[in-house]
C-alpha cells in the first residue's frame, strides 16, 4: 500500500497547471482531493512520476446560482454541494445524491470534478449530471471546450478527457417545475453504488411531461435510460406501465459483474432502485419551487 516515489507540485494559477501536465504529458496527473488518485497509486493502479496538485487553483473553486444554471467550480467538494441552500433550491437533485456519496470524511476532501474525471463506474456523480444535462468546461494547453455529460462517459474510467486537460467548471441547467429522485443500492464495504438511479420528472400542470434517467453502477459507465425515457410522459403509475419503463431501461445494456452482484442480482436491483426512484420523484412536489 505504497505508491511509487513520485514529484508533487502546487502551482499558483490554472495556466501553470496546463503548462505542467502539457509539459510531462502521461507522467504527470492532476490532482484534487485525492480520494480516488491516492488508493490508486497506492495499489500501483497509477503510478504518475508527478502529481500536479490543483486542488487549491482559484479558477476551479467558486459557485454561482443563476436563474437558468448553476456553474460549479470542479474543486468543490461533495459537503459543500451537499449544505449549500441556494444550490439545493436551484438543483434539489445535488444535495440528494451528495449526502448519499461514502461518509463524511470522504465528502469534505472529494470533488465534483474529481469524480467525474475519475469516472468510475459506480460512483454517483455521474449519473446526477446525465439526469440534469450538465455540460463540463475543459481547459487544455491550448483551448478551452465544453463536453456535454452525454458526451463525457465513454467506458470502465473512461472519459472524453484528452491528456493534459482539466474539467474547470460543470454548468447545470435549472428547471422550475421538476420533481428529482435519487436510490442507490450501498456497496455494503465500500459505499459506492452496486447500482444507482437518478430521475428528473418535468411537471407541466400537474402532469409528468417527459424527463431523465440516469443510471451508474449497472454498466461499464453512467448512462441514460433513453428508450425508457421516450415513455416518461405516459407514466401515470400503473403497475403495467412501470414494468414496460423498467424493461426498456434496461434492454441491450450489458451489467458489468463482480463478486457482490453478479448480472442477474445487478439487473434485480436496478429495476427495483428504478422503480422506487419513479416513485419518489413523483411524490417529491416542492411547492416553492413549482407553479405546475
Ligand atoms: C473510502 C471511499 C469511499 C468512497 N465512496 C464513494 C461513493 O460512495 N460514491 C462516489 O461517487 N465516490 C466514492 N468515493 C470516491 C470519492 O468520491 C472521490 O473523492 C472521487 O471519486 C474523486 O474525487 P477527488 O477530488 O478525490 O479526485 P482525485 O482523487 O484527486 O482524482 C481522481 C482522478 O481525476 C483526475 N482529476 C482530478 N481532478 C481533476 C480535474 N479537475 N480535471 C481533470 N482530471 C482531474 C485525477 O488525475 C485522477 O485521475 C469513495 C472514495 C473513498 C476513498
Amino acid at each position: 500500500m505504497i505508491p511509487s516515489a513520485f514529484d508533487y507540485v502546487r502551482p499558483d494559477s490554472l495556466s501553470d497547471a496546463l503548462a505542467l501536465l502539457a509539459r510531462h504529458r502521461d507522467a504527470a496527473k492532476p490532482m484534487s482531493g485525492g480520494h480516488s488518485l491516492l488508493p490508486m497509486m497506492k495499489l500501483r493502479l497509477a503510478a504518475p512520476d508527478l502529481v500536479v496538485d490543483v486542488n487549491e487553483l482559484g479558477e476551479l473553486h467558486g459557485i454561482t446560482v443563476g436563474r437558468n444554471e448553476v456553474v460549479v467550480g470542479a474543486a468543490t467538494t461533495h459537503a459543500t454541494l451537499e449544505h449549500h441552500p441556494e444550490v439545493a433550491a436551484a438543483l434539489p437533485l445535488m444535495p440528494v445524491v451528495a449526502c448519499q456519496i461514502a461518509d463524511a470524511t470522504v465528502r469534505n476532501r472529494g470533488t465534483l470534478g474529481g469524480s467525474l474525471a475519475h469516472a468510475d463506474p459506480s460512483a454517483d456523480w455521474p449519473a446526477a449530471m446525465l439526469a440534469q444535462n450538465a455540460v463540463f468546461e475543459v481547459a487544455g494547453s491550448s483551448g478551452s471546450r465544453s463536453i456535454a455529460a452525454r458526451d463525457f462517459f465513454k467506458g470502465l474510467f473512461e472519459t472524453a478527457l484528452q491528456p493534459g486537460e482539466l474539467i474547470v467548471a460543470v454548468r447545470i441547467p435549472v428547471a422550475a417545475n421538476t420533481r428529482v429522485a435519487y436510490r442507490k443500492f450501498r456497496h455494503p464495504a465500500s459505499g459506492y453504488a452496486v447500482v444507482g438511479v437518478a430521475v428528473v420528472l418535468d411537471y407541466d400542470k400537474g402532469r409528468c411531461g417527459g424527463g431523465c434517467i440516469a443510471i451508474t453502477g449497472f454498466a461499464d459507465h453512467a448512462f441514460r435510460a433513453e428508450r425508457a425515457e421516450a415513455e416518461l410522459s405516459k407514466h401515470v403509475g400503473e403497475p403495467s406501465h412501470i414494468e414496460r419503463l423498467l424493461d426498456l431501461a434496461f434492454d441491450g445494456v450489458a451489467p458489468i459483474e463482480d463478486r457482490f452482484a453478479d448480472a442477474e442480482y445487478r439487473l434485480q436491483l436496478a429495476r427495483t432502485m428504478l422503480r422506487r426512484a419513479l416513485a419518489d420523484a413523483q411524490s417529491s412536489f416542492n411547492p416553492a419551487r413549482s407553479a405546475a
